[in-house]
């Protein structure tokens, strides 16, 4: 009798043996087969997303491409108008009464702002398609800084601002392009007077960094309307238009910083500003200092900082 009871435990056993064993069999073909399709599923979606990554790059050529077609499109008339606007105002059509004068200043104004733009969009262009070029050498930053108050001195007086250089004595050369130099500067100090009302003042300052090994550092200050702190990174992204406003001070289109710190930052250099609303702002940027070795090693792209707008 025991015997019997024991044999039929064990069949039974067997029996939910085989059965469990089947069913494990199933659940790992199952599992298999679904293995399976979450792979092919990941595969589909890594051709889509690079597909689609493929595809974003594409517009972006694109977009680069008629950026670039369109600025040299716009930039043929333009010269056009400069030269005609030039030829009238240099009498060489006939006499110009007073109001005349005026009127063919304010087109060519007009024209130059139309110019700046353009070259804004082309420079921003060759920063997309890696075409931007520095060639360094060794650069008397005293001399560019002169040459830029010489330049720009007229343009600041006609708004009331007075604009004036301090240079260090015996400050050294700086390893740079001088071209994207003048560049820069020019752009910071029109940005001053674009952002400084009547009686302020710009200073171009130049010394040796006293934070930075071997490094020039120069600062652009003005006693303008200043920058909120949260905007003093966001105002060096590229097409980023600030809040400040001047009365009757024309909006640009946001790109003169994203250029300056990309031309800074193709020097080795450092950008960043330090303002106080309704006070004034100071944009500082950093360049090495020229020596042979220099000359053997390529320019190090600096990293730019990341909060608060100071390098
Ligand atoms: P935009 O050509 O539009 O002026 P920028 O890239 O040169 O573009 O400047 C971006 C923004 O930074 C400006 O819209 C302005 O709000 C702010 N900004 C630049 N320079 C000054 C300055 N000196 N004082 C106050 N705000 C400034």
């Amino acid at each position: 009798m025991l015997c019997l009871q024991r044999k039929q435990v064990e069949t039974a056993q067997k029996h939910t043996r085989e059965e469990l064993e089947v069913l494990v069999q199933q659940r790992t073909a199952e599992l298999s087969q679904s293995n399976e399709q979450l792979r092919h599923e990941v595969t589909q979606r890594k051709l889509a997303l690079a597909e689609l990554e493929q595809t974003r790059r594409q517009q972006l050529e694109l977009r680069d491409q008629f950026l670039s077609h369109v600025s040299h499109e716009l930039r043929l008339p333009l010269t056009a108008i400069y030269q005609f606007v030039t030829i009238l105002l240099d009498e060489l059509a006939g006499d110009l009464s007073g109001e005349q004068r005026e009127y063919l200043e304010i087109v060519l104004r007009n024209a130059n702002q139309l110019r700046d733009m353009i070259e804004d969009l082309l420079e921003t262009t060759r920063v997309q398609t890696g075409k931007l070029s520095i060639e360094a050498q060794s650069t008397s930053v005293a001399e560019l800084v002169g040459e830029i108050v010489s330049s720009l001195r007229t343009l600041a007086g006609a708004k009331g601002v007075a604009l004036s250089a301090d240079v260090s004595a015996h400050l050294p050369p700086a390893y740079a392009d001088p071209q994207r130099i003048r560049q820069i500067l020019r752009n910071l100090v029109e940005n001053g007077i674009k952002f400084t009302p009547d009686h302020g003042t710009i200073t171009i300052r130049a010394e040796l960094s006293d934070e930075e090994h071997r490094a020039i550092r120069i600062a652009v200050a003005d006693t303008g309307c200043g920058i909120s702190p949260d905007e003093c990174e966001k105002i060096f992204e590229r097409l980023y238009q600030g809040t400040s406003t001047i009365e009757g001070s024309r909006k640009g289109l946001g790109l003169g910083l994203s250029i300056c710190r990309e031309l800074v930052s193709r020097h080795g250099g450092r950008i960043w500003v330090e303002s106080q609303l309704g006070r004034g702002s100071t944009f500082f940027f950093t360049l090495p200092i020229f020596s042979s070795v220099n000359q053997l090693t390529p320019l190090a792209v600096a990293e730019q900082p990341q909060e608060g707008g100071r390098a």
